[in-house]
């Protein structure tokens, strides 16, 4: 499908149920030769998997995809970036700041590792704007209820920030993902409003049970539900009025760029839950837009 057809199917999804756009809050814009690296660890995982290929539906520079996903009508989005180790969130956050400016429909998004002075270049960047976190417990491979990361959680829960977290334990298990390591962080900090990434894949109902818990805590949609994750991680019938009751809690999300099709299959994956026009409305819209002050 060409880009002018895709965004005319995507626009028609919205126009539909009339939303004004939509808010995706789990897109990745980072560095260029960051990402790069990710997607040649995209690349790299049909052979690692024997047989799951990814590929990358858009491949493109970094002006070409600012440029998609307004045309799908994303009114405001994120630059989910991550480290993978000490000594690398700061120059992460530093290119964030600069493209969150030159990028006006982009929610200004930080990162952070379990390390020294954590704490304080997280309170610069909420200073500095931040409207959103991204973590990775896979990736960083850091236990979520660490020492060295109870004080900024603290941090993060006072200023009600909101913070995108990947502690699923999709698409590849890590020593620390799962709905127990981040459930001793809420535990601690019940007021954290933490967004569950994935609806947290493969546990979902683990992490439905979480958010059921602590009115806080959200989950996003990102590759759920679709043909892709279905095959690998189906998502349980019986947690469907679940879904229903935590309507005002659930927030799309794509992973655009990094997913392997279209974008309009993530809407169209949601829209076949048969939940209704009213929850496609607040998770595609209304909830990010209340979250954010939109
Ligand atoms: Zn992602």
């Amino acid at each position: 499908m060409d880009t002018a057809d895709e965004a005319a199917e995507v626009r028609r999804f919205w126009q539909r149920l009339g939303l004004p756009g939509l808010v995706d809050v789990h897109t990745h814009f980072m560095p260029e030769r960051v990402l790069h690296k990710v997607w040649g660890y995209f690349d790299s995982l049909g052979p690692l998997t024997g047989g799951v290929e990814w590929p990358i539906t858009y491949r493109a520079e970094e002006a070409e995809r600012v440029a998609v996903i307004r045309g799908l009508g994303v009114r405001a989005f994120t630059s989910m970036l991550y480290p993978h180790k000490a000594e690398m969130a700061e120059w992460l956050n530093g290119w964030a700041v600069d493209f969150a400016r030159r990028t006006p429909d982009c929610l200004h998004t930080s990162t952070f590792f379990p390390e020294p002075g954590v704490q304080s270049y997280v309170r610069e960047a909420i200073e500095a704007g931040t409207r959103v976190f991204k973590a990775h417990v896979q990736v960083g491979a850091y236990d979520p209820a660490d020492e060295a990361l109870d004080a900024t959680w603290g941090l993060l829960a006072e200023a009600a920030t909101p913070v995108v977290i990947h502690c699923g334990s999709g698409p590849m298990p890590g020593k620390y993902t799962g709905p127990e390591p981040i459930g001793r962080v809420l535990a601690r900090h019940p007021r954290l409003r933490l967004i569950i990434a994935h609806m947290g894949l493969p546990e979902y109902e683990d992490f439905l049970d979480l958010a059921e818990r602590y009115d806080e805590v959200r989950l996003d949609t990102t590759m759920a539900f679709t043909d892709f994750s279905e095959r690998m991680a189906p998502f349980p019938r019986r947690a469907l009025p679940r879904l229903a009751g935590l309507g005002d809690r659930i927030l799309l999300g794509s992973d655009f760029p990094n997913i392997p099709y279209p974008y309009a299959h993530q809407l169209a994956a949601l829209e076949r839950l048969e939940l209704g026009d009213e929850w496609l409305r607040g998770v595609c819209h209304d909830n990010g837009a209340r979250l954010f002050g939109l």
